[in-house]
């Protein structure tokens, strides 16, 4: 058998997005549409309430998509004109266009080798007076170290972010993603471990203030209807169905993550091959979103698993501060560690419906590559 006839997906969203779950999601999908209400109703104010519950915040906001929810979150701060947010240069641009839509400068600060997230160290060299706040990335569903980082923000009086896009119900003792800053930022775009059928986003914090502006700037700014007193305000709602379909999943989040944990396990177990660096198997602490190994010939090792069948991706190829639109005006930044990463990362498939044949499978033709 020709090895290209068995094929292992990168991702396979109608695998979860079926059966009796699939049945659920018409009953309610049913519900929301002869409630004849669509936007800012009763789904969506039961969804913040279960999802502030599941982060172990007072509170959280529904808006329309992760990059959004950072936007408005970096908003709600009202950081003075000229302001720098620290920012790990390895998550895809998503924190950094949030910072730059706020009128901000981007501070980038390098990575961790190990996790891939941002280094305390380099965090605490990076601070300058005009540092206000700093976006922690819990980066392919690790969390951070975000202990240390918070220390040294608190230090300088500096506003904690997170952005928990890829680390849904990751915890450290009795804390979950989310719960850990001053504000936290959350993505429900339909490959994250807790995903819609379409866009969505969450805030989440514990601060009333804060939760009080970013339920203004999601919609137009508001005070009261038709009395615009924030700046920075948009139309950015998480609408009904998608809570709704989101309420149905939202229990079954932490069974998908424990999957992840045991296919992310079972790479680190079996790759064995002396050009793959394969990540230790996860703790509580990582959701396992991506399952991402390491090779100094990636490029080759990307190629042999397409020609083997295996889907797989790179998070992430380009480095914010090398990104085209920033042209030389990082020239002179070198971050060592996030630039390794982005020319040695390849992302294996790692979702909870992958079967036990098609992990042993990516196992195989990891160890099969002849570099
Ligand atoms: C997906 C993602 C986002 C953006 O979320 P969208 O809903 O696609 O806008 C932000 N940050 C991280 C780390 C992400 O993975």
């Amino acid at each position: 058998m020709p090895v290209t006839s068995r094929k292992v997906p990168f991702n396979a969203l109608d695998r979860q997005n079926s059966g009796a779950l699939a049945e659920r999601m018409a009953e309610v999908s049913r519900r929301v549409i002869d409630s004849g209400w669509y936007v800012l109703g009763a789904e969506v104010s039961a969804f913040e309430r279960e999802f502030a519950d599941y982060c172990g915040t007072q509170h959280a906001i529904g808006v329309g998509n992760g990059s959004d929810a950072l936007e408005l979150a970096l908003a709600s701060l009202d950081l003075p004109e000229g302001s720098e947010i620290a920012v790990a240069p390895n998550a895809a641009m998503y924190a950094t266009l949030a910072i730059l839509a706020n009128g901000f400068s981007p501070r980038f600060v390098d990575v961790d080798p190990r996790r891939a997230t941002m280094d305390a160290q380099a965090f605490a060299a990076s601070i300058t007076p005009r540092t206000r706040a700093v976006v922690v990335t819990h980066l392919y569903g690790a969390l951070a170290d975000i202990e240390p980082i918070s220390a040294i923000a608190r230090q300088h009086g500096l506003k904690i972010v997170e952005d928990c896009a890829q680390a849904h119900g990751a915890e450290r003792g009795s804390r979950r993603a989310g719960s850990f800053g001053d504000i936290a930022c959350f993505s429900f775009y339909p490959t994250k471990n807790l995903g819609a059928l379409g866009d969505g986003g969450a805030v989440t914090t514990s601060d009333d203030g804060l939760a009080h502006r970013v339920r203004q700037l999601r919609q137009y700014g508001w005070r009261e209807k038709y009395n615009v007193t924030l700046a920075h305000g948009r139309n950015s709602r998480l609408d009904e169905m998608q809570a709704a379909l989101l309420r149905v999943k939202l229990p079954l989040v932490d069974g998908w993550n424990a999957r992840r944990r045991v296919i992310a396990t079972r790479y680190s177990q079996g790759i064995r091959h002396h050009a793959i660096e394969a990540p230790p198997p996860p703790g509580a602490d990582h959701v396992a979103h991506l399952y991402v190994v390491r090779s100094e010939h990636r490029d080759a090792l990307r190629e042999h698993l397409q020609r083997s069948g295996i889907g797989v991706d790179v998070h992430y190829p380009i480095p914010d501060h090398r990104q085209p639109i920033f042209g030389d005006r990082y020239a002179t930044v070198n971050l060592p560690v996030a630039e390794h990463l982005a020319r040695t990362s390849l992302s294996l498939p790692c979702f909870a419906e992958l079967t036990d044949e098609e992990v042993a499978l990516v196992v195989d033709a990891c160890n099969a590559w002849s570099a």
